[in-house]
């Protein structure tokens, strides 16, 4: 079967998952971009614009990452863009939160659908949420950020999340230069 039509069972498994829906609202936000793309952007969870939408990264950390990726001359529809949780975490009082440790180990195995369906070069891990969902582990960003880890025949490149940046402008230039070194990796 198609790369895309493999995706678009698995957006329809996303769509259908009552395990995924749990403590969230809105639509389901299962990924968006180019079935064979070289780079495949994991973040954290979708927030309040991406629920509404059913569209990953198109709030204000979405601009960001937009821009960075257009930065370095790539196009963002060339791209897969995805996050190992797939719906929007909120509290009993419907504000958005932290997705909780079974959340993203339960979204992973969506991604993980997701990701060898794609099979990309590299894979960059937005944050903390997005390289624990991956890798398995609680990595240090700041100090990892910019490398590549090569894992069971995969290329993983960590940055920073765009959210980080959007809070914190001291964040932004160590994402610049990160796009920056993708950008030679590529
Ligand atoms: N942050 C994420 O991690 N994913 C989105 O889709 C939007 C914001």
């Amino acid at each position: 079967m198609k790369r895309q039509s493999l995706l678009d069972e698995i957006s329809k498994e996303i769509e259908n998952c009552k395990i995924c829906k749990r403590n969230t609202t809105g639509k389901a936000v299962a990924g968006e971009g180019n079935a064979s793309a070289k780079i495949m952007f994991v973040g954290e969870a979708p927030g309040k614009t991406e629920a509404e939408t059913g569209r990953p990264f198109v709030g204000r950390s979405g601009k960001l990452l937009t821009q960075l990726i257009e930065s370095i001359g790539v196009k963002r529809q060339d791209v897969y863009i995805t996050s190992p949780v797939k719906y929007f975490p909120i509290t009993s009082e419907g504000k958005g939160r932290t997705p909780t440790d079974a959340e993203i180990a339960h979204g992973n195995v969506h991604f993980q659908n997701q990701l060898k369906t794609i099979n990309p070069k590299i894979i960059v891990l937005l944050g903390k949420t997005a390289a624990k969902a991956v890798l398995g582990k609680d990595l240090p960003i700041a100090k990892v950020h910019g490398a590549i880890i090569k894992e069971a025949g995969r290329n993983y490149f960590v940055m920073y999340h765009p959210a980080a940046a959007v809070r914190f402008a001291k964040f932004r230039p160590f994402l610049q230069s990160d796009f920056k070194k993708l950008q030679r990796l590529i």
